[in-house]
């Protein structure tokens, strides 16, 4: 049960005193539908009222803060016409505008000869200055009636700055002081002040500096976020091992045989992960480990000698791919291992259908088919499987926590294995994957050849295509990517059309095409054509970016490299130099480059090291556009910023490990406190598994 002590802060908007239901919907659309989302809105700036430039110096287009002299009133000459009210000072005029100002408002607050403090937005109205609405105007006697720092909330269309600025100090007025839920000397050596305090100082900032991350008072909120979400997925972890899980230990010579099936030795680093994936297969607890490596660096391969370590024992293993694609190549490299192992393989898509589907489901459900590979396909509920022990998502960022949770609760005692080839920031590893013990595989196989990476201007675009038209010529492959772009309704044409139709001109049928608005299956016969080698050059936007393997192409052109992410650049470069052939990434780019750009493409010159690309892109970009490129699946913070506050999330695992190893009921008086922190930030869900447990 919530504590009552938060109840005012989990009501609706409504119970802010001056928010009706018209307002209370804009709020709930700029912040939130209750009294805590307005208290969690922060403000992103702040309106200066200290400074006072004269008339003259007042910037059009900016927020001034004034003293003048009023001169004049000017009512309304004819209805819809405004009411002026003209003012100077000794540099010049400033006319103040108001659209039906209510009878004697305006005679009453800005007698003639008078003098005000106004402030507002200063406009230009036919080369004059003027002053709509002003946001105050206040007697200079009584000028301590002016706020001299304003915060500046998120707004939405028809929601007043004022009315969202007094519904975050009626929000605040609300909150109640709550037993201290930090450690007592965490804050002092911080110098933190107290949770009630610091949102008092981030709703009233006295300064740009007060709503910088590194803010004192932001710092302890982003703690307590951050604290908040570990202490939730180290409580998921927590449950999820006391769970009854169960032991597949050594049984058999099956894992020894696909180990002499491979056609080459397995790496340091994939020994290292497989030792942890084989220790947590026999312990009894349920696994659910995240396996992070670069394209290439040899998941698959880990994850396929785990399943054989399950079906020894009897059970069956299922593999979930995020495309089409990618369950097929899965087959094509597993299919033949599976085989000189004597373990029978499946696949099942979501073209599978009527009578052969069933047959399918049948030989799943018999247990007569030991490995299964598939899409989304597998998650329906008429897949049933005889006896599924362990399950292996090849993810991509498809899931996010919740779903992912939601999938892993579909067999109660089933292992889970969830692989990943983009490294992702720790910060992010760390709140978005919390609850998984985790490996990662940083060390390629031995034998490849660095992709030699060039950036050049697009000027040079036909010495790029005369080295493609020589490469296409000594039989090799390449690929040719192309950004989306915003297509004109005129021309329907994207970019990628538009350079397969340079491209096929030069070089005929050995070119192809593929893009995102082809049917699946049309573009998957391109890609097998591609994949077989019947063509040799591959022109496509990014839909090629989720893992498709070509061991022949060695080269890689990246047109307006300048638009892509660095992540994402990183990911197409890892769809060449998979052979053994020196391979070759080029991209070209439209001067000139931004500062960000440019850092971009050098770092991709430096490196190939995944895990290093995504913590220069996360420090590239900020937290906002990171996530926002990284499609979804991590949770969005409010007070904490993925990009700046590593160090504080450290700390809070550290922190919450530490709790659920002393407190793991939340029941002394620092788990009571905690258990408020779970509500606030809303991961109560994970208090409802204290009960369980
Ligand atoms: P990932 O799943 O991480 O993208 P894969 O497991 O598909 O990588 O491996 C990529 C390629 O490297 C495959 O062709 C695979 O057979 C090969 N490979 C994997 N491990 C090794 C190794 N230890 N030595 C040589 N080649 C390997
Ligand atoms: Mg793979």
């Amino acid at each position: 049960m919530r504590p009552t002590l938060l109840n005012p802060l989990f009501a609706d908007v409504t119970a802010l005193k001056g928010v009706g239901a018209r307002l209370a919907a804009l709020i709930e659309k700029a912040a939130g539908p209750q009294v805590i989302d307005v208290l969690f809105t922060r403000p992103h700036g702040l309106i200066d009222r200290s400074r006072r430039p004269k008339v003259a110096e007042a910037e059009i287009g900016s927020l001034a803060t004034l003293e003048v002299t009023v001169d004049s009133h000017h009512p309304s000459p004819v209805v819809n016409r405004p009411y002026r009210v003209v003012c100077s000072d000794e540099t010049g005029y400033l006319t103040l505008v108001f659209f039906n100002p209510r009878p004697d408002f305006l005679t009453r607050s800005l007698p003639v000869g008078a003098r005000r403090i106004v402030s507002g937005r200063i406009d230009d109205f036919n080369g004059a200055r003027q002053m709509a609405h002003p946001d105050h105007m206040v007697d200079p006697g009584s000028a301590e009636a002016l706020p001299l720092f304003e915060p500046v909330y998120p707004l939405t269309a028809g929601l007043p700055a004022s009315v969202m600025r007094k519904a975050a100090q009626g929000a605040l007025a609300k909150a109640p002081e709550l037993p201290e839920w930090q450690d007592a000397s965490w804050l002092k050596k911080n110098e933190f002040q107290a949770w009630r305090a610091a949102l008092a100082a981030v709703h009233n900032p006295g300064s740009t500096a007060d709503l910088a991350p590194l803010a004192k008072a932001v710092q302890r909120l982003a703690y307590d976020e951050l604290l908040a979400n570990q202490l939730a997925l180290a409580l998921v972890r927590k449950a999820r091992r006391k769970a009854a899980g169960r032991s597949f230990a050594p049984n058999g010579d099956l894992v020894a045989r696909g180990v002499r099936a491979l056609p080459f030795q397995l790496t340091g680093a994939q020994k290292d992960a497989l030792r942890e994936i084989m220790a947590d297969l026999q312990a009894p607890e349920r696994m659910v480990r995240l396996v992070q490596g670069d394209v290439g660096s040899g998941k698959t391969v880990v994850a396929f000698l785990a399943m054989l370590r399950v079906i020894e024992n009897g059970a069956q293993a299922a593999l979930l791919a995020p495309t089409e694609i990618l369950a097929r190549q899965h087959v094509e490299t597993l299919g033949p291992l599976a085989r000189e192992c004597g373990v029978s393989l499946d696949i099942l898509t979501g073209r599978d259908k009527g009578a052969a589907r069933d047959r399918k489901l049948g030989a799943i459900a018999g247990g007569q088919t030991q490995i299964v590979i598939g899409t989304h396909a597998l998650i329906q509920d008429d897949v049933a499987f005889a006896d599924l022990g362990l399950v292996i998502i090849d993810e991509q960022h498809r899931f996010g926590v919740q779903q992912r949770a939601s999938l892993a609760a579909k067999g109660a005692r089933t292992d889970l294995i969830v692989m990943t080839a983009t490294p992702i920031p720790r910060t992010l590893a760390l709140t978005a994957y919390g609850d998984m013990d985790a490996t990662a595989i940083r060390e390629k196989p031995p034998g490849r050849k660095p992709v030699d990476t060039r950036a050049l201007p697009v000027e040079r675009i036909d010495d790029v295509v005369g080295a493609i038209g020589r490469l296409i010529a000594r039989g090799d492959q390449a690929y040719w990517v192309c950004p989306l772009v915003e297509e004109s309704e005129i021309v329907p044409m994207t970019a990628a059309e538009e350079r397969f139709h340079h491209l096929h001109g030069l070089f005929g049928e050995r070119a192809g095409l593929v893009h995102g608005r082809m049917a699946p299956a049309e573009k998957d016969a391109v890609m097998e054509r591609f994949h077989s080698g019947a063509l040799s050059l591959l022109i496509a936007t990014t839909v090629i970016e989720v893992g498709v393997n070509a061991p022949n192409a060695v080269a890689m052109v990246i047109e307006h490299a300048e638009r892509f992410g660095l992540a994402q650049l990183h990911q197409l470069r890892g769809r060449v130099g998979r052979g053994d052939k020196a391979s070759t990434c080029i991209l070209l780019y439209k001067g000139p480059l931004s500062e960000t750009a440019a850092a971009r493409l050098k770092i991709l010159r430096e490196t190939e090291d995944g895990f290093k690309i995504a913590e220069e892109d996360l420090r590239l970009r900020g937290a906002g556009d990171f996530l926002g490129a990284a499609q979804s699946g991590f949770p969005r913070l409010i007070f904490a910023d993925y990009a700046v506050h590593g160090e504080l999330l450290l700390a809070a695992r550290d922190d919450a490990a530490m709790i659920v190893e002393r407190d793991q009921k939340l029941e002394t008086p620092r788990g009571e406190a905690l258990r408020a922190l779970l509500y606030l930030f809303r991961r109560d869900d994970a208090i409802r598994l204290l009960r369980a447990g």
